[in-house]
């Protein structure tokens, strides 16, 4: 039994809906069994397809961009959405122990001082004197090149899939360089903040591959800054939110006494996030205007937190598979003990495999009761939960799962991005690109296409069907081209089915083409069945 406190058992979270994985993705049986291949897809193209279907954009592009920053397009929009929506009902509306709340995104600064984020939210910062890049210490690696126990120099190489390899080809390249003979021994890659002092000055930067120009690393506060009100002076300064937790935190005895929660219970939120990223990089991977959909469950201080966090560790999973991410590009990574907060008790990262290698997507962190203690010292207001079996006032531990949607968003285009040579009628091969989304959150659920657009019986009838369809799902009318073509338009922005309205429809027995986006085949399928499908896969 889970949450055993006082060798009195109390109710675990009741397992969640929605979560049979064998429902997840039923249009994709290869993906989901494909094993560790290496990620085929290169991000070029999925930014390319991002851009040219209209889901995700530069922002202010006509004035060149600002680094760090998306808008999302017409059908990104309705992407986002959906992943939203999915967590949204599995996490909190499907659960009777999960509540929600949207709070503000600028909060009282006093918050982030508790929080410790104003002392302590920083990245290690370097900048090149000379060409006035800036590096994230902590993904600029280095290493002496040694020569029959000798040091010739130093490398350096930004964090990638094949740091040790730009490295190991930099040290030859400075070996042939330098004309020294003997053997070249392996390189030892460290990242920057590991520099000794002496070592700074030695190291080439990357932007110019010349040593000297590097500057030690610095703490760099990544949180926004603005001001309230009409004043400029430090009593005004108030910061954009980093994460969406502290709301949860500070809003817990709102909820406490106000939602007839009882332990163990969650506050989940999704918003909004911005952290003033020093190379924010891959597209929407790390970028710094992002959103967070988190959930604070807050635990009995002698619970099993143990088993509470391995819990949370399998539902995220559970749910990362519910909206068809193939369980082959998931891992887990469990932070060394040596290297945790030190209220951290333990923290899980689910990683997904990228094109641009294996990162984060998940984090599933053991909190203790740190937030909500440092909340009720420094605002002086109790952070306490009067537990009725003991007749006590507790301070409740957290379990705190913390994922961005726009990671989710790119994990799913990325896994289920492929391009493929298929064999027409007539025998002839062409290219097809298609994303094999789960109908949970593809962005159209259905596209309604008349064989002939000349024809208007087809078309009343194809208008007539995509009229009801779409008072409850996305669904696209099409009337444009041939229909191969128009399949084509439809695989590429991952619409799961293509319902054709033909001759047969008219003239016999009132049946549409079913065209499946991963299989292509065809098949006649009833509107009572069409709806039927609808209900079974989008939930
Ligand atoms: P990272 O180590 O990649 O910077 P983090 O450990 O700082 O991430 P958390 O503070 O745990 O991230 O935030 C929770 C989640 O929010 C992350 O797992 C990630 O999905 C998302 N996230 C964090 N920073 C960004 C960002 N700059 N852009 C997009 N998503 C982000």
């Amino acid at each position: 039994m889970l949450y055993a406190r006082d060798g009195k058992p109390a109710a675990g979270p009741p397992p969640a809906p929605a979560l049979d994985p064998s429902r997840s993705h039923p249009l994709t049986p290869a993906l989901m069994s494909d094993a560790s291949a290496p990620s085929a897809v290169s991000m070029d193209a999925i930014v390319a397809l991002a851009k040219r279907r209209g889901f995700i954009f530069q922002s202010s592009e006509i004035y060149g961009g600002l680094n760090g920053f998306f808008d999302y397009g017409p059908l990104g929009v309705e992407l986002k959405k959906n992943i939203r929506d999915c967590w949204w009902a599995d996490m909190v509306r499907r659960r009777d122990d999960v509540v929600g709340v949207e709070t503000s995104i600028i909060m009282h600064p006093k918050v982030w001082e508790a929080s410790g984020h104003v002392a302590g939210f920083t990245d290690p910062l370097v900048d090149c004197k000379v060409s006035k890049q800036r590096y994230r210490a902590d993904q600029l690696f280095f290493s002496p090149v040694v020569v029959e126990g000798a040091v010739i120099g130093y490398v350096s190489a930004l964090e990638s899939e094949r740091t040790t390899e730009d490295l190991q080809a930099a040290a030859e390249t400075l070996k042939r360089k330098k004309a020294v003979q003997g053997k070249l021994e392996p390189v030892s890659p460290r990242d920057f903040t590991e520099a000794k002092p002496e070592e700074v000055p030695l190291v080439p930067s990357p932007a110019t591959g010349e040593p000297g120009s590097l500057t030690p690393p610095r703490a760099f506060n990544m949180m926004f800054e603005t001001y309230v009100g009409a004043l400029r002076d430090a009593s005004a300064v108030a910061y954009l939110r980093p994460e969406t937790a502290q709301g949860m935190f500070v809003d817990f005895r709102n909820v406490v006494d106000t939602g007839r929660v009882k332990l163990p219970f969650g506050i989940a939120q999704i918003g909004k996030s911005f952290r003033n990223e020093i190379t924010p990089r891959n597209f929407i991977f790390r970028s710094r205007e992002f959103e967070q959909m988190e959930m604070e469950y807050f635990i009995h201080p002698d619970a099993d937190w143990l088993a509470c966090h391995e819990e949370w560790l399998r539902w995220c999973q559970d749910w990362l598979l519910s909206i068809g991410l193939p369980a082959s590009h998931l891992s887990l990574h469990e932070h060394p003990k040596e290297k945790l907060a030190f209220y951290s008790r333990r923290t899980v990262d689910i990683m997904f495999r990228y094109p641009f290698g294996v990162q984060e997507l998940w984090g599933i962190a053991a909190r203790s009761d740190y937030d909500l203690k440092q909340h009720q010292q420094h605002s002086g207001v109790p952070q306490v939960y009067f537990d009725e079996a003991t007749k006590q006032k507790v301070v409740p531990h957290v379990i705190e799962p913390a994922v961005g949607v726009d990671r989710i968003l790119l994990a799913i285009l990325c896994a289920g991005y492929a391009e493929e040579d298929v064999t027409d009628d007539k025998g002839n091969v062409e290219k097809r690109t298609v994303l094999r989304l789960s109908p949970r959150i593809a962005p159209v659920k259905v596209a309604v296409l008349p064989l002939l657009k000349n024809k208007e019986a087809l078309v009343a009838r194809a208008r007539e069907l995509h009229a009801k369809l779409k008072r409850n799902y996305a669904v696209f009318y099409d009337e444009g081209g041939a229909i191969g073509r128009r399949y084509r338009r439809q695989d590429e922005i991952g619409t799961p089915w293509c319902v054709t309205i033909d001759f047969e429809t008219i003239e016999k027995d009132g049946t549409f083409t079913l065209r499946e986006r991963d299989s292509m085949q065809q098949r006649r399928i009833t509107e009572a069945e069409l709806f039927q499908l609808l209900a079974e896969q989008v939930y």
